[in-house]
């Protein structure tokens, strides 16, 4: 994967990475003796951003990290990478010194389940989507030898899960953590703060860069556009968008990504139908009018290597956007 580094923070060049990793099979870190990965940042390098009274967003720990709290306790949304938990306990503190009684996590990649163990052994309640039970954290298309660190462990597993969706009623407000077919990859969830007004997209939404669609984990472009969609129906000016990766955004922000999902979207499908093959269609250049915007020299995905990942998924069998 060709990723543009030049400009990166730590957190961005440890994501580089992580999205290299993701590429074939979901998310797993690799053994300290062949990562590059960079080490643990300390807690100074978190960043704590509050956009709601009682609801802040933490960033730094390789995934941007929602907490929730009030008078009923704290709720976080994804954990980060491992190697930034010790750093992220000490983040939340700052928010409040309340325990954290449960995390919801978006998806399955390492950057945002790694300090789910952390955070269960002091006695959080881990939920996600039922199929990240699978496999005990282990996925059978990687081969043996390969797979150093599971990104969900067995400790770090969801022990509340859905295949649908379920709501959290606690400090005067509704959370909704709602699964979206397909589109990061088969097991996203959407988390919805209802009251506040806020949604946490997880990695459906990288604010100013391209995505990667983790398509051999079950993720799809029209999976992507369809989650965005939902999302915009159901919001206002006011909105508070989170995405995984990237500033905290807007509806504005995120129409103009749908727009740029879609656009790319159909010129790989024309080229895919006039039968060019992958070489040629990046020759092609198609995110050639958003790379200004979505393919700057911070962004953690290159254009080249979003395109191919839209390509294979669209040259794919599977019904596209
Ligand atoms: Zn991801």
């Amino acid at each position: 994967m060709t990723t543009n580094r030049s400009d990166m923070t730590n957190c961005g060049r440890a994501l580089a990475v992580l999205a290299t990793l993701c590429a074939p099979v979901v998310a797993y870190s690799q053994s300290p003796a062949s990562s590059t990965v960079d080490p643990p940042e300390p807690a100074s390098d978190l960043r704590v951003q509050e956009v709601r009274p009682g609801l802040s967003v933490i960033t730094g720990a390789g995934s941007n990290v929602v907490v929730w709290s009030g008078a009923d306790g704290l709720v976080l949304v994804d954990t980060g990478l491992a190697t930034s938990s010790a750093a992220l306990v000490e983040a939340v503190t700052h928010v409040s010194a309340a325990p954290v009684k449960f995390v919801i996590i978006t998806h399955g990649h390492a950057d945002h389940v790694g300090g789910n163990e952390t955070f269960a052994h002091k006695g959080a309640v881990i939920i996600g989507h039922e199929s990240l039970r699978e496999h005990g954290g282990q996925d059978p298309a990687v081969p043996d030898g390969k797979v150093e660190t599971p990104a969900v462990t067995l400790a770090s597993r969801p022990v509340l899960t859905t295949m649908d969706a379920l709501a959290l009623h606690l400090n005067g407000d509704r959370l909704d953590a709602v699964h979206v077919a397909d589109a990061h990859t088969a097991a996203d969830i959407v988390v919805r703060l209802n009251h506040a007004d806020v949604v946490a997209l997880g990695d459906i939404y990288w604010n100013g860069q391209y995505p990667y669609i983790d398509v051999e984990s079950g993720g799809s472009l029209a999976g992507m556009v369809a989650a965005v969609e939902g999302t915009l129906a159901r919001s206002n000016e006011r909105t508070v968008v989170i995405p995984g990766h990237g500033a905290v955004s807007n509806r504005v922000e995120l129409a103009e990504y749908r727009d740029m999902l879609v656009a790319v979207g159909r010129k790989v499908r024309e080229a895919v139908e006039k039968g060019m093959g992958i070489e040629a269609i990046l020759e092609a250049k198609p995110t050639a009018e958003f790379d200004a915007k979505f393919g700057h020299p911070g962004a953690i995905v290159a254009p080249e290597e979003f395109v191919r990942s839209v390509y294979r998924d669209l040259a794919s069998n599977r019904p596209g956007c």
